[in-house]
């Protein structure tokens, strides 16, 4: 499975992922996991890319895409992977194309996870991150087992701070002036599958699962 989770900030894509992942044994590859690792490893690149994400910008596409080159070339990739915030917009999505080819591998799909920015800023403002391994929670709708800890590794929940109001808003105004259009990109190449990510975390799973079992 080479796959992709399209959708705005907040929509539910990184819970999906960790939940396919488990599913169909791949890796899952969020690029704003990967640049908060970075940063935290206080890399350089890691120190450009906060300087973007913090004011809800895009970090540039030449780092963006030479980071998800490099882990492209790893060898945990053979079966497949699914991508959570990659591309987030068409030059990058073409970026993407390149790196494919030269790997041989094509992409099974492409999960367009949909639902309306009023729902979406609410669910950001209960969602919390482990600072240690990036898994997902929120304060109604997915709570950890001990508050304020993660289940699988025990880090601390945090609330990220471009997750703040103020940020989000112009998150997903990137989102609907520069990722919006991927989503007509890969339509139009026929990979293209909508999912209605409005209602509950499992609701929403049994919709992506249904739709890639029917693709196999
Ligand atoms: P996310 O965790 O996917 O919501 O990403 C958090 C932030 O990281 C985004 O708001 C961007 O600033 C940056 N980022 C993540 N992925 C990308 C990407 N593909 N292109 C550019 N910036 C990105």
């Amino acid at each position: 499975m080479h796959l992709i989770l399209l959708g705005p900030p907040g929509v539910g894509k990184g819970t999906e992922a960790e939940i396919l992942k488990k599913h169909y044994q791949i890796p899952h590859i969020s690029t704003g996991n990967i640049f908060r690792e970075l940063f935290q490893q206080e890399t350089e690149i890691g120190k450009i890319a906060k300087s973007y994400i913090e004011k809800g910008q895009l970090v540039p596409d030449d780092i963006t895409n030479e980071i998800v080159r490099q882990r492209l070339y790893r060898d945990d990739i053979k079966n497949g992977f699914m991508f959570d915030g990659y591309p987030r917009n068409v030059a990058q999505a073409e970026a993407l194309d390149k790196v494919l080819i030269e790997l041989g591998m094509k992409l099974t799909a492409v999960i367009n996870i949909q639902a309306d920015d009023e729902l979406v800023l609410s669910r950001i403002s209960g969602r919390r991150v482990c600072e240690s391994c990036g898994a997902v929670y929120h304060t109604k709708n997915k709570r950890p087992k001990v508050a304020g800890v993660c289940d699988i590794c025990g880090g601390k929940l945090i609330h990220r701070d471009d997750d703040k109001e103020e940020t989000v808003k112009k998150r997903l105004k990137i989102y609907n002036d520069q990722t919006a259009p991927v989503v007509g990109y890969y339509k139009e190449k026929g990979l293209l599958v909508t999912i209605d990510g409005s209602r509950s975390i499992s609701d929403t799973n049994d919709q992506i699962e249904e739709a890639l079992g029917e693709l196999k």
